[in-house]
């Protein structure tokens, strides 16, 4: 139960080891496999269990195989967060994470400044990380588009729900290609969620923790 068993890159091993990270949660055992095959995934995992390496590091090892260059006004990867706080997070550790790789990492959130996140957009990112509320609002401004994502992760699901944001990710998902893959996780499934998931996903590996 190794880091180095799973097969990521050693880039991304070297960043693992200077974090001190030295062995694998059960969802990151549990996920890092499956979303190196390409496969959806719903995982049922609260916030402290790892979750957030569970995505970045398999889609970090993903995106370093492969020669894509961020397309303009867009990204390659998009991580949808309920606060912006969690936001934040998640692009500090996808950066942490992915520092000897060379990719680009932004963060989008209401509350501040349109100016940098609407340039950091418009030359294009690997991953960007966004509340559903401002990436709605940088669109609808002709800002961006996200008709490049390749892989889509939906944090923290039933926090979304509470915040009111199903309608705003309804409406980013008909912008977004049907052809991708998605990761899913919620702490907790009501109906609303469940239905939620039953429409991104597709056949998609079940990790609860
Ligand atoms: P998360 O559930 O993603 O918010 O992660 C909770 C905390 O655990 C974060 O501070 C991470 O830096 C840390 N963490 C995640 N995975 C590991 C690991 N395999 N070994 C040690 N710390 C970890």
């Amino acid at each position: 139960n190794t880091f180095e068993a799973l097969g990521l890159d050693t880039r991304i091993l070297q960043a693992l080891a200077e974090e001190g990270y030295t062995t694998p949660t059960p969802i990151q055992a549990q996920s890092i496999p499956i979303v190196l095959e390409g496969r959806d995934l719903l995982g049922i995992a609260q916030t402290g269990t790892g979750k957030t390496a569970a995505f970045a590091l398999p889609i970090l090892h993903r995106l370093s195989q492969t020669s894509g260059r961020p397309p303009r006004g867009g990204c390659r990867v998009l991580v949808l967060s309920p606060t912006r706080e969690l936001a934040s997070q998640i692009a500090d550790s996808v950066k942490t994470y992915g520092r000897h790789l060379g990719l680009s990492v932004a963060v989008i959130f209401g509350g501040v400044g349109f100016g940098p996140q609407r340039q950091a957009l418009s030359r294009g990112v690997d991953i960007l990380v966004a509340t559903p509320g401002r990436l709605q609002d940088l669109l609808d401004q002709n800002a961006g588009r996200l008709d490049m994502v390749t892989t889509l992760v939906l944090d923290e699901a039933d926090q979304m729900l509470d915040k009111g944001f199903l309608p705003a990710i309804r409406r980013l998902l008909k912008t977004i290609p049907k052809e991708r893959q998605t990761l899913f996780f919620s702490a907790t499934m009501p109906q609303e969620i469940n239905r939620l998931a039953a429409e991104m996903l597709k056949d998609p590996a079940r990790v609860a923790v």
